[in-house]
């Protein structure tokens, strides 16, 4: 038997670190997807629908309630990688590495109708984001860092919202601005972070969500050291998320 354990505290990268994700995949999207991403959300723009899987868990019609375990898988610490991917592929229900897959899918299929196409392509765009916060591919018994209780400066939070939240925000650029800082790796970088396997991408992501709950320091007080231990890593999360959101949409779109 198990416990299903719904994580209420935090979202996921705040609104500023999805729309830097998706700022960075609109700039390496073949012309073919953005016409077809056109037709299905018209002149929108892809980073403005990038938080929409959040907000609808505030929708009191409670319409998309079944959409909340589809934000992040949760896995025992320090699996080697055939054991991490034996068990992602194994998790019960539906989570973020299912409905990655799903949605992908559902955005490929054009026999489906434009309003379901849409609905996958918007959380695809989300998902894909939530897989590079390092606590989306975090522990069950912390609720992916929500149970760790820290101290950001002088603030009281806890470790999942300071990397949604907090770390994006101490960089103090708008979304467009991070993106255009970030978007400068080569061809041959780009090619490589997008050419490895979706599994590979959640590997990743968990050795460095393994690292994350090995550097929380004794006293539990963040500040400036912790953002220069791992300003890279959090940089090079929202740059691997556009590349590989921009992959993923090329690939359902062609
Ligand atoms: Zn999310």
């Amino acid at each position: 038997m198990s416990v299903i354990i719904i994580p209420v505290i935090a979202f996921s990268w705040g609104v500023t670190g999805h729309r830097v994700v998706s700022e960075i995949a609109k700039n390496h999207l073949t012309n073919k997807s953005k016409r077809e991403i056109k037709k299905i959300i018209g002149n929108e723009s892809i980073s403005s629908w990038a938080n929409w899987p959040d907000f609808i868990k505030s929708d009191t019609t409670h319409t998309w309630d079944h959409t909340s375990t589809w934000h992040y898988v949760n896995l025992p610490s320090n699996l080697s990688k055939e054991a991490f991917v034996a068990a992602l592929q194994q998790l019960p229900a539906e989570n973020l590495y299912s409905q990655i897959i799903a949605m992908k899918n559902q955005l490929a299929d054009k026999t489906l109708s434009i309003e379901q196409r849409r609905t996958a392509l918007i959380f695809l765009i989300h998902l894909i984001g939530d897989l590079h916060q390092p606590l989306h591919v975090g522990r069950g018994e912390d609720l992916g860092g929500n149970r760790i209780k820290i101290n950001w400066f002088d603030k009281s939070t806890n470790l999942h919202s300071l990397w949604d939240n907090a770390l994006v925000d101490f960089q103090q650029y708008s979304y467009t601005e991070y993106a255009s800082i970030l978007d400068i790796a080569d061809k041959n970088q780009i090619a490589a972070w997008q050419n490895s396997s979706l599994e590979d991408w959640f590997y990743e992501t968990y050795q460095l969500a393994n690292k994350v709950y090995e550097s929380v320091p004794t006293d539990l007080k963040f500040g400036y050291r912790y953002n220069f231990e791992f300003k890279k890593d959090l940089d090079n999360q929202l740059l691997k998320g556009g590349y590989r959101l921009a992959k993923v949409l090329n690939d359902a779109l062609k």
